[in-house]
C-alpha cells in the first residue's frame, strides 16, 4: 500500500466524524438549544439575556469563588464536552484551570480560534495592570486587568460582539440576538448613569486586588491603594504598615475586598486608619438575569453612599 493510500484510509474516519459532528450540531440548532458554557456568572447573564430561549447556559465558576483559582473539575470537563460555545472573560483570568478543563473535554468546537470560543477581553480595552510594567511585577494580569465585570460600560460593550458570535452559530436568529443586545446595552448604560449620579464625587477606597479598582472607571471615586503588594501576591505586614502610613492623614475612605478574599488584612488596615471596611459580591447569581446584574451595580456603589 502506498503512503498516499494509507493516508486516504486514515482520512475517511476523520471526515465522517466531522460530518457527524456537523449533523449533530445542526440538530441542536433546529432544536433551538445552543449549549453555551460560560466561565463566570456575568458572562452567563449576558448569554442568557441575548440568546434567550435559543441557548442553554451553564456557568462554571460559582459566583462566590475566586475565578483565578479554581480546579479543572470533571464536572467542568463534562459541561465543556457537551458545549457548542464557550464564553470566557479572557486575558488570563481563567488560565489556571480552563486550558486543563478544555484539554480534558476534548471538544474541538471550543478550541481557540473557532467560532465556538468567545473571549470577551478580545473585544475590550482592559484597564492597565502594574504586572504589565515589567518582569516579576505580580503573578497575574500580564494581559491587563481581566475583572471588567465591575465596569458596566465594558460589560455593555461585550453585548454586541456576543450577539454577533451567537448569530454566527445560529444565523436564523441574528436579528433577535442583535435586538436583545441593544436592549441589554441600553439598560446597563442607563442604570450606570443613575447609580453614578447618586455617589458624592471624590471618595477614596483601597482594594484588596486589582479588581474592584474597575469601580473607578464609572463611579466618581478614586482607588488609593491595594492590600496586595502586587497582583496575586498576598498582603504582607510591611506593605500594610506602609499603606496605613500613607493613608492615615488623608481624607477618609473605605477598604473594599471581594467576598472570597481574606478579610484579615482589610480589617487590620481599616481599624488602623479608622476607615470602614466592606466585602462585596463580585458576580450575579449563577442563574442571574439582567436585573440581578443591575442590582449588583447598585450594591457596588453602596460603600460610597453610606460614607460621610
Ligand atoms: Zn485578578
Amino acid at each position: 500500500m502506498s503512503l498516499s493510500m494509507a493516508a486516504g484510509v486514515r482520512l475517511v474516519p476523520a471526515v465522517l466524524t466531522s460530518f457527524l459532528l456537523f449533523v449533530l450540531s445542526a440538530t441542536n440548532v433546529q432544536a433551538g438549544a445552543l449549549n453555551v458554557v460560560t466561565t463566570t456568572a456575568t458572562m452567563g447573564m449576558l448569554a442568557r439575556e441575548i440568546g434567550a430561549d435559543k441557548v442553554e447556559v451553564r456557568v462554571l465558576a460559582a459566583p462566590d469563588r475566586d475565578p483565578h483559582y479554581l480546579d479543572a473539575r470533571p464536572a467542568f470537563m463534562a459541561a465543556l464536552r457537551r458545549g457548542d460555545m464557550l464564553v470566557e472573560m479572557g486575558a488570563g483570568l481563567e488560565e489556571g484551570w480552563l486550558p486543563a478543563a478544555l484539554t480534558g473535554a476534548a471538544n474541538p468546537k471550543l478550541n481557540s480560534g473557532r467560532p465556538g470560543h468567545f473571549s470577551a477581553s478580545d473585544f475590550l480595552h482592559l484597564r492597565r495592570s502594574i504586572t504589565m510594567d515589567g518582569p516579576n511585577l505580580g503573578h497575574v494580569h500580564g494581559e491587563g486587568n481581566p475583572h471588567f465585570q465591575l465596569d458596566p460600560r465594558r460589560v455593555a460593550a461585550v453585548a454586541g460582539p456576543l450577539a454577533d458570535r451567537l448569530a454566527e452559530l445560529l444565523p436564523a436568529y441574528r436579528r433577535e440576538f442583535e435586538d436583545r443586545a441593544r436592549i441589554v446595552r441600553a439598560r446597563i448604560l442607563e442604570h450606570e448613569e443613575t447609580v453614578a449620579a447618586q455617589v458624592e464625587p471624590g471618595q477614596r477606597f483601597v482594594a484588596y486586588h486589582e479588581d474592584i479598582d474597575y469601580l473607578e472607571e464609572w463611579l466618581p471615586v478614586e482607588v488609593a491603594g491595594y492590600l496586595e503588594p502586587l497582583p496575586g501576591i498576598p498582603p504582607t505586614a510591611r506593605h500594610l504598615r506602609g499603606l496605613a502610613d500613607t493613608l492615615r492623614d488623608g481624607p477618609r475612605g473605605v477598604v473594599l475586598h471581594a467576598v472570597y478574599q481574606p478579610s484579615r488584612g482589610a480589617d487590620w488596615l481599616a481599624t488602623e486608619i479608622a476607615w470602614s471596611r466592606q466585602a462585596l459580591p463580585m458576580e450575579p447569581p449563577a442563574n442571574g438575569k439582567l436585573d440581578d446584574y443591575l442590582e449588583l451595580m447598585r450594591i457596588w456603589a453602596t460603600p460610597f453612599q453610606t460614607n460621610e
